[in-house]
């Protein structure tokens, strides 16, 4: 259903752009509408009374007006400004990454309450949360999900026989898991343990609280972090522009951290 002239709605401003001398172009993820382009006029003046409600990743309540190309945005209020997400940068980052990913994947103006209820959980969870990546994890098992690119983790994509709990192999071109006779003749196959294969499984089956209890040591969290960074690739043809941002921040944490251990090291 088209909506009416004016209407309201709850946004998630997953990124904006400069449009002439002072306005911006938002990209809003909607519950009733899906994602859409709107735009904010005069926010990039100091007086702009809109400015602070419409920051990426800003979760706001919208009185919009049709336009003839794209709608405008005639008032704007923070319904809660999760502010650590433009703050703390391990958590920007990946913040960021959430909201391309809604971005590259949806299409304009079609509805999806799972995936504005997904993403705006996610972004509280970003906001607040120490466990960053096994967020991401969460939130990327459940977005393929919800858009129909569910990764076949029962059965070999392709003999379909039962798994054996052992290692196995990941193929994001064939969409899942590959028995060990089946990964062994694909080439873009990866081996896949069977720790990741279990946390898989949770992170596709399970609500956030239960997947939340999993304990995931660092070789485990990377593996999984591989495998499904790759899945997306695929799925989407192409990179995901943010997944540098995030590694920046992480390659700049351990040379802190080293740093300090080598400064404890030395006695100072
Ligand atoms: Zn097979």
């Amino acid at each position: 259903m088209p909506p009416p002239r004016v209407y309201k709605t709850a946004a998630i401003v997953l990124r904006h752009r400069k449009l002439g001398e002072a306005d911006k172009i938002l990209t809003l993820f909607t519950p009733d509408y899906g994602k859409l382009d709107a735009v904010a006029k005069g926010v990039r003046r100091p007086t702009s009374k809109l400015a602070g409600h419409v920051e990426p990743l800003t979760y706001s309540a919208l009185l919009l007006a049709k336009g003839r190309e794209l709608d405008i945005v005639t008032q704007a209020e923070t319904l809660e400004p999760l502010t650590p997400l433009r703050e703390d940068l391990e958590r920007v980052g990946r913040a960021l990454y959430a909201a391309e990913l809604v971005d590259r994947f949806t299409p304009d103006r079609q509805e999806s309450y799972a995936i504005f209820r997904l993403l705006l959980e996610t972004l509280r969870r970003l906001a607040i949360r120490d466990d960053l990546d096994l967020v991401l994890r969460y939130f990327e098992m459940q977005l393929l999900h919800e858009l129909g690119y569910r990764p076949q983790l029962d059965r070999c994509v392709s003999c379909e026989a039962e798994l054996e709990p052992t290692d196995n192999f990941w193929s994001a071109a064939s969409g899942g898991v590959l028995c060990l006779a089946c990964g062994a003749n694909e080439p873009m196959s990866r081996a896949l343990s069977l720790s990741a294969l279990k946390v898989l499984r949770l992170l596709q089956r399970s609500g956030f609280a239960d997947a939340a209890r999993v304990r995931i040591d660092r070789a485990l969290a990377q593996e999984l972090e591989r495998h499904l960074r790759e899945y997306i690739r695929y799925v989407l043809e192409r990179e995901v522009r943010s997944i540098g941002f995030v590694d920046a921040v992480r390659r700049q944490k351990a040379t802190r951290a080293k740093g300090r251990a080598a400064e404890a090291g030395t006695g100072r």
